[in-house]
C-alpha cells in the first residue's frame, strides 16, 4: 500500500464532506452527553481546512498535515479542536518529508498521533473517546493490509462499543452512569475520519485515482 500526497489530501477534502453531512448528527450525540456543539466544532474546523488546503498542491505529507493540524488548533473551539489537531501534528512530525506513504509509515503516524491525544487530553483506551476509535484503528493498521472494507468495520465496530461505555473523561464524564447507552460524539467524528480514509483508498490498498 503506498498513500500519495495527494491520496492523503483528498482523505482530508472527504472528511469534511462527512463532518458537514454528519453536523446535526454529531451536535444531537453531543447533546445527549455534552454541550451539543460537536457537530458544529467539527463542521467548521474542517471547512477551515479545506479552505487552507485545497488550492494548494504539498510536496511533502508533513507540511499537508502540519497545516491541518494547525488549522484545527487554532479554529477550532471546545476540546475536540486541539486534540484532533495535536494528533494531526504529531502525525505531520512521522510524515515529514514523504511523498507517498506506506502502512508501516501510516500506522508511524497514527501511532504519533494517540499519543498526542493522550498526552494532551489524559485519557485512556475505555475512557469512551475519540480514543476508542483510533486505538482499534491502529492495532488494525499494524496487524492487516489496510483494506477499505475492513478499514470501515473496524472504525464502525469501535465507534460502536462506546455506547455501553461509561464516560471518564471530557464533558460527558459528568453524566456519570447516565452516559453509558449513548455513542460518543468524538469517537462518531473519528469514525468518520476514517471512513473518509477508506473511500481514498481501493482494496489493493493504493491510492484511488
Ligand atoms: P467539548 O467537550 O469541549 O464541547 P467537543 O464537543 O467538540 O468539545 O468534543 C467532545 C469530544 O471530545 C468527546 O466526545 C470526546 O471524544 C473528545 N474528548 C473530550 N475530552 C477528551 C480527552 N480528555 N481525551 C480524548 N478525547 C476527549
Ligand atoms: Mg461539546
Amino acid at each position: 500500500m503506498q498513500l500519495t500526497v495527494e491520496a492523503l489530501q483528498r482523505w482530508i477534502i472527504n472528511t469534511n464532506e462527512k463532518m458537514q453531512e454528519n453536523k446535526e448528527y454529531l451536535s444531537e450525540l453531543d447533546q445527549a452527553i455534552g454541550d451539543g456543539d460537536h457537530g458544529h466544532n467539527m463542521a467548521r474546523g474542517f471547512q477551515e481546512v479545506v479552505n487552507k488546503i485545497e488550492d494548494n498542491s504539498f510536496e511533502e505529507a508533513g507540511s499537508l498535515f502540519k497545516q491541518v493540524a494547525m488549522t484545527l488548533i487554532s479554529k477550532v473551539g471546545g476540546a475536540a479542536g486541539p486534540l484532533y489537531g495535536t494528533a494531526f501534528l504529531k502525525a505531520s512530525e512521522q510524515w515529514k518529508e514523504k511523498t507517498t506513504i506506506d502502512q508501516e509509515t501510516f500506522g508511524k503516524g497514527i501511532e504519533a498521533a494517540i499519543a498526542g491525544i493522550k498526552t494532551r487530553g489524559k485519557a485512556k483506551e475505555g475512557d469512551k473517546t475519540m480514543l476508542d476509535v483510533w486505538g482499534p484503528v491502529h492495532t488494525y493498521v499494524t496487524n492487516q493490509p489496510l483494506e477499505r472494507e475492513n478499514l470501515k468495520k473496524t472504525a464502525k465496530e469501535a465507534m460502536e462499543k462506546t455506547k455501553e461505555m461509561k464516560a471518564k473523561k471530557g464533558r460527558a464524564a459528568y453524566f456519570g452512569e447516565k452516559s453509558i447507552e449513548h455513542v460518543d460524539p468524538g469517537a462518531y467524528s473519528s469514525y468518520l475520519v476514517f471512513e473518509a480514509l477508506a473511500g481514498s483508498i481501493t482494496n489493493e490498498g493504493d491510492a484511488n485515482g
